[in-house]
C-alpha cells in the first residue's frame, strides 16, 4: 500500500492571477512530484462549498468548471496514482462525520478560529449594509442642505424637511427588516461550525498520512488528529493518524509564501474578493484588457528598476510576475531589468507576459475534454468508495452499529 497524500480542490469562482500561481500550481506540482511513490487524493470539497451562502443554481458548473481549470493547469487526468472525486460522490463521507460528530466535544470545536473569524464577518457584512444604507442617502440630505438659501419660504422649507424625513423613515424601515431576518443577521450554519469534523472524516477515510495543507487548516488538522487518536484509545486502531502539521510542512510546503500584490495597490495582496477590477487579472479576463491592467499598474516615483518589496513593491511585483510566467528564475529577471530607468519597457514585457499566458490558459479551459473529466471523475469515484466504505465499516462495527 502506497501512503496517500491528500487534497482539496477548492471550487471557486473568478480566480485570479495570484490564485493560479500560488495556489493551484502548487497542487499540480504536487502531482507531478508524488506521483510515482504515492497515491495521490484530489477531492472537490463540494459539501464543504455551502458551508457559508453561495448561489446553488451555480453549483455544479463551479464544480466542472473549476475542475477545468485544474486540468487547463497541467493537471493530468492520465496518472492512475491520482484519484479525483467529489465528496459527494462517497456517502461514507456524511456518514462517518455523523459518528466523529459523537466523539467530539463542543468546547474544543468552539475554538476553531475559522469558525469565528467566518461568523464574524458574517457580522461585519451586515453592519457594512447598513452604513451603506445610511451613506447612500447622505448626498442627498445634503444636496438638500444646500439649496436652502435664506430666502426661502416657510413652506418651501417644510417641504425639504418633509423630504428628509421620508428618506430617513425609508431608510430605517429597511435597515429594520435587515436586522429583523435572523438568517441575515447571522447566518453562521451549524455546518459552518462541524466543518472540521467532515475534514476529519475527509482525511480519515482514505487512511491518508499526508495532507498538505496552508496555515489557515493548522488547526482543523490537529483537530482530526485529537478526534482520531481518541478513537483509536477507545477502540482500537481504527484510523490512521495523520502526520503532526510540523512534519507536514516539512514534507512539502505548499504555500512558499509567495503573494502577487494587488496592481492598485501594492502594498496589498491581489486578491479575488477585491471590488476594484484593475486591482487583479481573471484568469478569465481578456487578455488585451488584461494588457492594458498592467500598462496602468501602480508603480512608484523613484525611476529605477529595483528588486525591492519594502520600498517599491509594485515594480517587485511585476518582476515576479514576469519571472512565473515566463519561465525564468527571478535572477535572471533582476539581471535583465534591476538599474534601467523605463518602467514602461517593464510593463510592457510583463503585460505581454500576462496577455501570452491568459490567451494559451484560455484555449487549453476551452479544449478540455469534458467526457474524459467525468470518465475520470466516475473511476476515481468507484475506486474510492471501496476503500471510504472499508474504513466506515470499521467504525461503524467499533461503534457497534454493525456485528
Ligand atoms: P479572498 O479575497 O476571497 O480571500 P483570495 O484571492 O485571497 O480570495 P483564497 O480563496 O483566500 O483567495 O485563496 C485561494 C488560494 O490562492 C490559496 O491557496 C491562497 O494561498 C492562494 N492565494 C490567494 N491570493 C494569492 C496571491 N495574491 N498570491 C499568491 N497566492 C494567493
Ligand atoms: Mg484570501
Amino acid at each position: 500500500m502506497k501512503d496517500v497524500i491528500l487534497t482539496g480542490l477548492r471550487a471557486n469562482d473568478e480566480l485570479t492571477l495570484g490564485n493560479y500561481l500560488g495556489g493551484i500550481l502548487p497542487i499540480i506540482e504536487i502531482q507531478r512530484k508524488y506521483s510515482q511513490q504515492y497515491q495521490i487524493n484530489m477531492f472537490v470539497p463540494d459539501l464543504h462549498s455551502f458551508t457559508t451562502p453561495i448561489d446553488h443554481s451555480k453549483l455544479q458548473d463551479s464544480i466542472i468548471n473549476n475542475l477545468k481549470v485544474y486540468t487547463a493547469a497541467g493537471l493530468n487526468l492520465d496518472d492512475d496514482n491520482t484519484f479525483i472525486y467529489r465528496q459527494s460522490y462517497i456517502p461514507a463521507h456524511s456518514e462517518l462525520t455523523w459518528i466523529l460528530d459523537c466523539f467530539t466535544g463542543v468546547g474544543e470545536m468552539s475554538r476553531m478560529t475559522q469558525f469565528k473569524d467566518k461568523s464574524k464577518s458574517n457580522f461585519e457584512k451586515i453592519q457594512n449594509e447598513v452604513i451603506k444604507k445610511i451613506d447612500s442617502n447622505k448626498t442627498k440630505v445634503r444636496n438638500l442642505n444646500e439649496s436652502i438659501d435664506e430666502n426661502y419660504s416657510i413652506k418651501q422649507l417644510k417641504k425639504v424637511f418633509n423630504t428628509i424625513s421620508e428618506l430617513y423613515i425609508e431608510k430605517y424601515d429597511e435597515i429594520i427588516e435587515l436586522l429583523k431576518d435572523r438568517s441575515n443577521f447571522n447566518n453562521a450554519s451549524v455546518g459552518l461550525f462541524n466543518y472540521p469534523v467532515l475534514m476529519a472524516a475527509d482525511i480519515l477515510l482514505y487512511n491518508a498520512k499526508w495532507i498538505p495543507v496552508g496555515e489557515d487548516q493548522f488547526q482543523h488538522l490537529e483537530i482530526t488528529r485529537d478526534i482520531a487518536e481518541r478513537f483509536n484509545k477507545k477502540f482500537g486502531p481504527i484510523f490512521t493518524i495523520p502526520k503532526k502539521t510540523s512534519e507536514q510542512v516539512k514534507f512539502i510546503n505548499r504555500d512558499k509564501g509567495l503573494r502577487i500584490r494587488s496592481l492598485t495597490n501594492p502594498d496589498k495582496k491581489m486578491s479575488k474578493s477585491n471590488q476594484n477590477p484593475k486591482s487583479k487579472i481573471l484568469l478569465t479576463d481578456d487578455p488585451k484588457q488584461a494588457y492594458k491592467k498592467i500598462m496602468s499598474a501602480t508603480t512608484d516615483s523613484i525611476g529605477q528598476i529595483n528588486y525591492d518589496w519594502q520600498n517599491q513593491p509594485g515594480i517587485t511585483n511585476l518582476m515576479t510576475i514576469l519571472s512565473l510566467l515566463s519561465n525564468q528564475d527571478i535572477e535572471q529577471v533582476k539581471q535583465t531589468w534591476v538599474g534601467q530607468t523605463q518602467y514602461g519597457e517593464l510593463k510592457k514585457a510583463v503585460a505581454k507576459a500576462v496577455a501570452d499566458f491568459l490567451t494559451d490558459f484560455q484555449t487549453k479551459y476551452n479544449a478540455v475534454d469534458k467526457a474524459k473529466l467525468q470518465a475520470k471523475l466516475e473511476q476515481s469515484e468507484q475506486a474510492m468508495n471501496k476503500i471510504a466504505k472499508e474504513t466506515l465499516l470499521r467504525a461503524q462495527q467499533a461503534v457497534g452499529l454493525r456485528p
